[in-house]
């Protein structure tokens, strides 16, 4: 379906359907491998058509289409491919777009698996990578090789919500020929869409608020007609297809995009606005603050400023910890962007990520607490907030 005028909330639940007489309201699941062909011409030809909603899962099926045809039509993009994890999608896009000898820059906060990819894996099949502070745009410049081909960029980061200026960027490595790639699985395609800023690829892990509900994992790259069959080639070699369960359920998740990212939003900014004030908090990590370094950005190209929140405790890491132990609705989680609340502590999770010269940069902050607001009321966060403070 091509209708661009329709907003956001009806492509969410409109943007799949072919509303068929006598269909199912809700779409069947195709939990199949495999799909049967009337004769054997008609399987060979499908064997040589470039898109497999029907063939081989690993290819494609039509629960994976359905929620590829929402997310290229909401990111503004051409096409769409899903896969079984946001590292999924991440993996094929990288590989399928350099070789040995090709050179990548990426954002220094970034992703750790994909920080891992870039340095450890393709590293050794010849890539190099240069990594580089997120907020210099100069120092991307400066990095530019002329066998520079990708730019991998995430914003907003985790878990300080550095942000990127994708423009400008974008900019930089179109004048040298690069791509340029931009994990928004924090921000999602309702608070921005990269593309309009000149980004090539658009990255997501659909485990955090494209599903949204903590019941599945799966990702999705939109881009380029010709660049998602360029990563898609890789991709269905790779194996890392999702199931059509999951896309249903990804699906599912999708038809509410709009409003929970609308409520993490608004709950996000009253949580961080009642932490800036509290006394046992030093500093509140959000890009919706007029105080976060990446306001002016962030307002520039972002719609709202998402659901992630940060606070620095004044104290130890031990009396964070404590924290933690004494909130009663929030969680203790790896993982983000459900509908209920979590909590985790940054220098736990990641002791060794990072050396003790970047450790700030990385957000390894000993008394940092990363919360990932869901759509509860604000007021009972705010209030399990100050109570764990309080007493901690
Ligand atoms: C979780 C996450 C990933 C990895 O996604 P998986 O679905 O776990 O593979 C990549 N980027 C960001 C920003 C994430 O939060």
């Amino acid at each position: 379906m091509d209708r661009p005028e329709l907003g956001i909330e009806t492509q969410l639940v409109h943007g799949d359907r072919s509303a068929a007489a006598g269909a199912g309201v809700t779409p069947p699941i195709y939990q199949t491998s495999s799909f049967a062909f009337g004769d054997a011409e008609s399987m060979a030809q499908a064997a040589r058509t470039p898109t497999f909603e029907r063939f081989y899962t690993r290819y494609g099926n039509p629960n994976h289409g359905a929620v590829e045809r929402i997310l290229a039509s909401i990111e503004g993009g051409e096409a769409a491919m899903v896969s079984a994890s946001g590292m999924g999608a991440i993996a094929s896009t990288a590989i399928a777009l350099t070789s040995a000898g090709d050179h990548v820059i990426a954002q220094r906060v970034i992703y750790d698996g994909t920080r891992a990819l870039l340095s450890d894996i393709l590293g050794r099949y010849g890539v190099a990578v240069t990594f580089v502070p997120q907020d210099d745009v100069t120092a991307f410049a400066a990095a530019m090789r002329p066998n520079t081909r990708l730019i991998m960029l995430e914003s907003p980061s985790n878990p300080l919500l550095g942000v990127t200026d994708v423009a400008a960027v974008a900019g930089i490595a179109h004048e040298g020929g690069a791509l340029v790639s931009i994990d928004s699985t924090i921000a999602t395609p309702v608070n921005t869409r990269p593309l309009d800023f000149g980004a090539d690829i658009v990255l997501h892990s659909a485990t955090k608020y494209l599903g949204g509900h903590s019941d599945l994992i799966a990702g999705a790259v939109i881009s380029s007609r010709e660049l998602i069959a360029r990563i898609w080639d890789v991709h269905h070699i790779l194996g890392a297809s999702l199931g059509p369960f999951e896309a249903w359920l990804l699906l599912r998740g999708l038809r509410t995009l709009e409003m929970r990212v609308e409520r993490h939003n608004a709950n996000a900014l009253a949580v961080a606005r009642a932490m800036e004030s509290h006394p046992r908090v030093v500093r509140v990590y959000y890009p919706g603050l007029e105080s976060h370094p990446g306001h002016a950005i962030a307002a520039r190209q972002m719609r709202g400023f998402g659901g992630l929140v940060s606070i620095e405790i004044d104290g130890s890491f031990d009396d964070a910890r404590r924290v933690i132990d004494r909130l009663q609705l929030f969680n203790s989680a790896a993982s983000l962007g459900g509908v209920e609340s979590l909590v985790a502590q940054p220098a736990a999770m990641w002791p060794g990520s990072s050396n003790a010269e970047n450790a700030r940069e990385m957000g390894i902050i000993p008394s940092l607490l990363r919360l990932s607001i869901g759509v509860e009321r604000p007021q009972d966060l705010i209030a399990d907030l100050q109570h764990a403070l309080e007493g901690a």
